[in-house]
Parts: C-alpha cells; sequence; structure tokens
C-alpha cells in the first residue's frame, strides 16, 4: 500500500490574518499617526512580552469577565509554568510598572501597539490575533488625566478623519463606595429575576453582578433595561469626579453622550469609563475603549497608584479609514543598466542614491525592455539609464516618466539633479 504522506495545514488559523499590501499600508499610517500624538501628549513607548504568566491576567481582569472565563490562550511551557498570549495591553504594563519599580517616577506615561490574543468566535471585527494601540497614565489620581486620555483619543480620531461618524459614550463607575452600594442594588433586583437570566449571568451574579450590564445574552439584555441606575447610587465624591472630567470635556469642545449601562468588560475599573462607537461597523461598533484602574497596580502587589488609559482596534479602525487618507508608498527610482558591463556601475549608483535617501528599485534580471515594464510596475518616477558609450563620458541619462522627457545627466550631479524626488 502507498504510504499516505501527511500534508500540513498551509492556511492561517482560524481568526488569523496576513497583513500585507493597503492593509499593511493602512496599519502603519494608523500606528504612525498614533505614534506622533500619544508624543505630542508626552507619552513615551513601551512594549511588552507577548506572554506572561498567566496569573498577570486572570488575577486582573477578573474570573467572570469573557476574556478570562473562556477567551484566553493558555498553554504551559517546556518548564511547566502556565503562560498566556496577551489578551490585553493594561495588565502586562501595569506589571511592567511594578517590576521594574517605577513609582519612582510618576506620572508615567505611556504608549504601545501590537497583536492581542482571545479566543473568541471569529465575525466580522472580532478575530483570534488582533492588534491594539493602546494609551495608559500611571500615577494620576485627578481627573485631569481622564480628560488628557480623552483629549488624545480624540485628537488621534481626528486626524485619522473619523470623528463624524464616532460619538464617546461617557459613564462613571464611581468610587468603591458608589460602586458596592449599586452592587447591592443589583444583586437585589437580577436575584428577583433570577429565573429569566442566561447561566453566564447567574454565575455573574454570584461573583460580579455589574458584569452582567455588559451580557450579550438577549434575554440578559431585556432585563438590563430596568435594572437599577448606577447614578442614583453616587455619592458625593464621584459626582464631583465625574462633573470635574465633564467640565474639562465641555471646556476642550468634546461632546459625548452619558450610556449608564457602559461597564466595560474587564473588571478592574472605577470612575470614568468610555467607549468610541461608530455605527458603520454593524455589531461590533466599539473601536476604542478604556477606563480608569485606580485599583488594580495595588491589587496585583504593587503599591497603590491610579491608572487610566484605553485600547482602540486597529482592525476596526482600518475599516473605518478613507483610503484617500492613507499615504502613498514613495515611487521609486528605477536604474537600468543597458548591457552586462554596466551592471556594476549601476549596483554601486544604487546603492548610492540609496545611503543619501532616495528610494531605488531595481530589477535583478532582463533586456531594457524587460526592466522598463518593471519599471512601470513600481510605479517608477524616473529611470536612470546607464550605457556604456556615455559612462566613458561620465554621464547617465535620467527619464522621467511623469513628463515623458529625458536629460543626460552628469554622474557626479546625478544626487542634485534628482534632489525633488528624494
Ligand atoms: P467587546 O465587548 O466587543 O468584546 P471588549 O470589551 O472585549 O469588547 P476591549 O478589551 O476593551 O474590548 O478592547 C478594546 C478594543 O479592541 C475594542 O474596542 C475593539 O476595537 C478591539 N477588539 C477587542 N476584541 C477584539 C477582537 N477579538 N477582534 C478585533 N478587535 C477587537
Ligand atoms: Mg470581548
Amino acid at each position: 500500500m502507498a504510504k499516505v504522506q501527511s500534508v500540513p495545514k498551509l492556511q492561517t488559523v482560524r481568526g488569523t490574518h496576513d497583513i500585507m499590501g493597503d492593509k499593511a499600508r493602512t496599519f502603519r499610517f494608523i500606528q504612525q499617526t498614533f505614534q506622533q500624538v500619544a508624543m505630542r501628549f508626552g507619552h513615551q513607548e513601551i512594549s511588552t512580552p507577548i506572554f506572561e504568566f498567566t496569573e498577570v491576567f486572570k488575577r486582573t481582569l477578573g474570573e467572570t469577565s469573557d476574556v478570562v472565563s473562556k477567551e484566553m490562550y493558555s498553554f504551559e511551557d517546556r518548564g511547566g509554568e502556565s503562560l498566556t498570549l496577551r489578551p490585553e495591553y493594561t495588565a502586562g504594563i501595569a506589571r511592567a510598572f511594578i517590576s521594574n519599580g517605577l513609582q519612582q517616577s510618576l506620572p508615567c506615561k505611556f504608549f504601545g501597539y501590537g497583536p492581542m490574543f482571545r479566543y473568541e468566535r471569529p465575525q466580522k471585527g472580532r478575530m483570534r490575533q488582533f492588534h491594539q494601540i493602546d494609551l495608559e497614565i500611571l500615577g494620576v489620581p485627578e481627573p485631569q488625566a481622564d480628560i488628557e486620555v480623552l483629549a488624545i483619543a480624540v485628537t488621534l480620531l481626528t486626524e485619522l478623519d473619523l470623528m463624524d461618524d464616532i460619538t464617546l459614550e461617557l459613564n462613571s463607575l464611581g468610587d468603591r463606595e458608589s460602586r458596592d452600594a449599586y452592587r447591592d442594588a443589583l444583586v437585589v433586583y437580577f436575584t428577583a429575576h433570577k429565573d429569566k437570566l442566561s447561566k453566564d449571568s447567574l454565575a455573574r451574579l454570584e461573583k460580579n453582578p455589574m458584569r452582567i450590564l455588559d451580557s450579550k445574552d438577549e434575554g440578559d439584555r431585556v432585563l438590563v433595561a430596568d435594572a437599577p441606575r448606577i447614578s442614583d447610587y453616587y455619592n458625593d465624591a464621584t459626582k464631583v469626579f465625574f462633573d470635574e472630567v465633564r467640565a474639562g470635556l465641555d471646556a476642550l469642545g468634546i461632546s459625548y453622550t452619558i450610556n449608564e449601562r457602559l461597564v466595560r468588560g474587564l473588571d478592574y475599573y472605577s470612575h470614568t469609563a468610555f467607549e468610541f462607537i461608530t455605527k458603520k461597523l454593524g455589531a461590533q461598533g466599539t473601536v476604542l475603549a478604556g477606563g480608569r484602574y485606580d485599583a488594580l497596580i495595588e491589587m496585583m502587589g504593587g503599591p497603590a497608584t491610579a491608572g487610566i488609559g484605553w485600547a482602540g482596534g486597529m482592525e476596526r479602525l482600518a475599516e473605518l479609514i478613507s483610503p484617500d487618507l492613507v499615504p502613498e508608498e514613495i515611487r521609486p527610482i528605477a536604474i537600468i543598466p543597458i548591457g552586462a558591463d554596466c551592471q556594476i556601475e549601476a549596483l554601486k549608483l544604487a546603492q548610492s542614491l540609496r545611503a543619501s535617501g532616495f528610494t531605488v528599485d531595481m530589477s535583478y534580471r532582463g533586456n531594457m525592455g524587460k526592466r522598463m515594464k518593471r519599471a512601470n510596475k513600481a510605479k517608477a518616477v524616473a529611470a536612470i539609464l546607464i550605457g556604456e558609450d556615455e559612462l566613458k563620458r561620465g554621464l547617465v541619462t535620467v527619464k522621467n516618466f511623469d513628463e515623458g522627457s529625458q536629460t543626460e545627466v552628469a554622474l557626479d550631479q546625478i544626487t542634485d539633479h534628482l534632489s525633488h524626488y528624494r
């Protein structure tokens, strides 16, 4: 019997994608715009490992959160440690803050971006490997930080020309006292309707009833509509804090709507919580979201340190951005040696032009016609033809494709002649 050879699976894993071409260009544009905006606000780049000890996420995100209860990519490594591919950025940054003893240098203002991993049911706008931009301020308990992170988000979304289709939804989850009072009210309410709750929400009722407000189950949502409202349980401190945040937003002309059902998916939030939402992406309409997490770092075993931040989904942002806004790749100058003898001269010229900052394309083989075609395909702005006879006179021919013109240029003046292409 013939041996059956096993064929490797040569497709991406469900819920993961290759990023190239226009999408790669759009991603780079988002990253660069984000980087510039964040740095303008005095933030510094941080890049934490893609995997951490499972505890880093398990303890912080909350046992009943969707992420911990069913979405984590956890595995045991060869040394028997339980590790998890990061499902979000904040816990890793909080861990980094503690491990690096950064409480000496507060406030810490960070930004970062990269892949995140969640075992979700793949669908439009929901992937298993997706990418986030992330921004955090640590060590500022004042509402100024809330205002600032929101201003950064609005600046970014404005520069990506998205603000016309996006609304900011805002809520306050209150301080500890307000939250506890609200929590008790929710327990009373949902216990009275226990028989109509989904299985997941029954578990939440035990462990974290506020999480029920974030349930995606239809039956739960009907109950949630009539649940007690959090603003009825705000104490004075919560009210003052929230008023200051709103006054700051008003002063900056940032509009928002209050959504009292907005609780966010993770456990560590208090006070300000927010989401930037669009109607243009169907069910997965949240493009950027975050909030204040003053208890997180202490909960992880670090010194009590306030924190606030947000994360934006790059795939969802990329889907919204107008292609006209994304810068085209720089058009190259093509170098075309005519005849084998000019090959080395062409190579040297390409090298020196690249070293002076020009984008240069050089094909590897073929006659002049083939190489011209290649130059066209690469959308070259110009070609430099290097022929033996001219070379003896120290000249090359520069063809400008857009003007259809052709000039002989001395080799030692080529950089000057091309300077407007740089
Ligand atoms: P949801 O309630 O939609 O599951 P979430 O609370 O899990 O959202 P966050 O953890 O706040 O989302 O993530 C911040 C942003 O990252 C989201 O607003 C979204 O833009 C993006 N995002 C989250 N999960 C995914 C995913 N699986 N695929 C693509 N983007 C995602
Ligand atoms: Mg989720």
